[in-house]
């Protein structure tokens, strides 16, 4: 008897990207979430269970052991670090760049940079380690209307194409941090049921290689 392994993760970008190396692992999930209201969605497998959770609540299902394993954005790891877990795999996918953005044609200011973003954490850790003094204002979205209406210079935010920063006006301008998603694992979960988790483990590095 296999004993029953939880996997968490957001719908969306993350899923979808993740499915393929779910599938590499032999793991088919019996609904799609998009078109599903369920948030535990079965597999094929009786012992193996999918949740479907916010993609910022996903480290704390795994760090609290509700779930064994999940996919993490790294920016979400970055901005909140949880205990009790390992970060084991770059699964390569949802990649993209965290970034300073501001509008293509900047305004003189003789204040501080006011910053605009959901990244509240990682921001600061950027301009402290910068030796620059900014003000923060956190947002939980749409940052990028913030430097239009002057309630911020800048925004520190997400950035893969580019397009939605270009339909606003902005560019981005400093780099922070490559993002892509992450394989994380529960510590205790990782010894006490390491052959189940580690199978998984070795299927998907053969599927992102
Ligand atoms: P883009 O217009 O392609 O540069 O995408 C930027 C928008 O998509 C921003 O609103 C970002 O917050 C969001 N975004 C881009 N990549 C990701 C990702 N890997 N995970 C979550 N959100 C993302």
């Amino acid at each position: 008897m296999q004993e029953q392994l939880t996997l968490a993760l957001s719908k969306g970008r993350i899923y979808k990207d993740t499915l393929p190396l779910l599938e590499a692992a032999d793991i088919i999930p019996s609904e799609d979430p998009s078109k599903s209201r369920k948030l535990i969605i079965p597999t094929n497998h009786d012992h193996i269970r999918l949740l479907i959770v916010r993609a910022t609540d996903a480290p704390t299902y795994v760090s609290h052991g509700a779930a064994d394993i999940g996919v993490a954005g790294k920016d979400v790891l970055m901005e909140a670090p949880s205990d009790n877990l390992y970060e084991l795999l770059d699964l390569k996918i949802a990649q993209c760049k965290l970034m300073v953005a501001g509008p293509v044609e900047e305004k003189p200011h003789g204040h501080r940079l006011k910053i605009a973003t959901k990244y509240l954490n990682s921001a600061r850790a950027y301009y402290a380690q910068k030796g620059e003094q900014v003000d923060l204002i956190k947002l939980y979205g749409s940052m990028e209307i913030a430097p239009l209406i002057d309630l911020a210079d800048r925004i520190v935010d997400l950035v893969d194409t580019g397009n939605t920063l270009k339909a606003n006006g902005l560019q981005p301008l400093e780099h922070i941090a490559d993002i892509s998603s992450r394989l994380i694992v529960n510590e205790h979960a990782y010894k006490t049921k390491f052959e189940q988790i580690n199978a998984i483990v070795e299927k998907f590095k053969t599927a992102i290689k």
